[in-house]
């Protein structure tokens, strides 16, 4: 998702390469390239023009420090700058983060959450989503509604959904859907549940009827929460859809759906700046652990096309002293520059398991383009087991890491010193080598590379 508003900020970045200074004449064209990206990521065209005219008034007139001496740390080029104030601007357009669910007071009944939107939108779909998402995160225990009764195959999809997670569903097919919300009231208090997710009709177009039922049933109901669910793939339709329908129900906030499948990601970027309400859920694909909360400063970072690593080199400070810092970053430029033994590996993992989860860490760094593959990834549980296997290696073995492949007598030595499988052993050894062989890719990329991550 947002590709391509991600390859408009790079190509802008580059042709801040080696400018002193951000200028009128320079600034120009950026914003054009900023502009057309935008424009065609399908990010409404009102939005896009107050976009450009807030960056360039901050951006206009800085003088930014730049590299003073060969070998001295770049502080902050007019690129890095000129990134800042974007992804500031970017961060105010999607934020704040407002993920919030408005839970009702147990003793008064239970919580209510009315999924509304147009057909295929992905509203059958996100109500299970969002059922197993309330079950696992909040420990509540939902009831299903099946409110679509237009749709021949709606209510079979929510009873199929419902099966799969184990909750009840509460429809009757034909039956008037605001009786049958009503009826759910009563249900939920008999099967002790706590929250009721309303699963109600969509049609290809807002339309008078539909508006009049859906607002009968608010009036029935009551729901503490009013979620309309838009599909990112149909771009400024979705926000059109969403203004019809904020400006008649007051809905609390958005699920976008099919965000996985939508390279430009203008509706994510304009349904709030429009409606004036908040993204809360997006889809990210079609089974029912797709859901994820809207985190608005990762998305930014991720547009501007440098995964989370501003997150990244946050955290680094708030965990590192300042001489471990330098050591750090001067490890980091080593191992970049494609030297990566044994030991690099170990001070990895220690540093990672200070910092949070390893998978998570690896999420944020921008070259694993949002995580490690599947033959490399390492169970934050494994953490311990790796460690002990790289103690039990001799410092040749540490410093000259060729020595292991193929040697099953060192391998049996070191299984036995770690208390492991000799299985594990290689299997550490194999990850060893992709990671190097990575660290040896980016080496390859060139210096360029390094000037683009901010701190280096
Ligand atoms: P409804 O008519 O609004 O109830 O829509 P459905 O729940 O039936 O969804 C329509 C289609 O979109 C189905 O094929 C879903 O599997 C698919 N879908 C829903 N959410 C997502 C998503 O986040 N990503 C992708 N790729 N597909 C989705």
């Amino acid at each position: 998702m947002f590709d391509v508003v991600a390859k408009g900020f790079r190509d802008v970045r580059n042709r801040f390469e080696g400018k002193r200074e951000i200028t009128e004449e320079n600034i120009d064209d950026a914003l054009k390239d900023i502009r057309m990206a935008m424009l065609e990521a399908d990010v409404n065209f009102r939005i896009a023009k107050k976009f450009i005219k807030q960056v360039k008034e901050k951006a206009i007139g800085e003088v930014v420090k730049v590299k003073a001496k060969a070998n001295e740390k770049v502080e902050v080029t007019p690129g890095d700058h000129f990134v800042k104030i974007c992804h500031d601007e970017l961060e105010g357009l999607l934020g704040p983060v407002d993920t919030s669910i408005v839970f009702s007071n147990p003793r008064l009944g239970p919580t209510k959450i009315m999924m509304v939107g147009l057909q295929g939108s992905g509203k059958t779909t996100t109500t299970g989503k969002l059922a197993k998402y309330l079950m696992e995160r909040e420990g509540k225990r939902p009831l299903l509604v099946g409110a679509d009764v237009y749709r021949p195959a709606a209510i079979e999809q929510l009873r199929q959904l419902a099966e799969r997670i184990d909750v009840p569903v509460h429809a009757r097919e034909g039956a008037d859907p605001v009786e049958v919300c009503k009826e759910a009231l009563k249900i939920a208090e008999d099967k002790d549940r706590d929250i009721i997710l309303f699963d109600t009709a969509g049609r290809l177009a807002v339309d008078d009827v539909l508006m009049e039922e859906l607002e009968q049933i608010i009036d029935t109901t009551k729901p503490e929460n009013i979620f309309l669910v838009a599909d990112a793939m149909i771009g400024q339709d979705a926000v059109n859809t969403a203004k019809e329908f904020n400006d008649r129900l007051e809905v609390d906030g958005f699920i976008m759906t099919k965000l996985d499948g939508d390279a430009r990601g203008g509706a994510a970027l304009s349904i709030k700046e429009v409606t004036g309400k908040p993204i809360k859920f997006i889809g990210v694909g079609e089974k029912l652990d797709d859901l994820e909360e809207f985190r608005p400063e990762g998305l930014a970072n991720r547009i501007l096309g440098f995964g989370d690593v501003m997150g990244l080199m946050d955290r680094f400070e708030r965990t590192l002293s300042d001489e471990e810092a330098q050591r750090a970053e001067k490890d980091a430029m080593r191992m970049l520059s494609g030297e990566f033994d044994f030991n690099d590996f170990y001070n990895q993992l220690e540093q990672i398991s200070k910092m949070g989860s390893m998978s998570e860490l690896m999420e944020m760094m921008p070259f694993f383009g949002g995580g490690l593959p599947d033959d490399v990834a390492v169970d934050d549980s494994e953490l311990g087991k790796i460690r002990a296997i790289i103690q039990s290696m001799t410092d040749k073995e540490k410093t000259n890491p060729d020595l292991l492949t193929k040697q099953p007598n060192r391998v049996r030595r070191i299984a036995k010193g770690s208390g492991s499988e000799q299985e594990k052993v290689e299997q550490v050894i194999q990850q060893f080598n992709m990671m190097r062989g990575m660290m040896q890719q980016f080496s390859n990329m060139g210096g360029g590379f390094l000037n683009k991550i901010p701190g280096f």
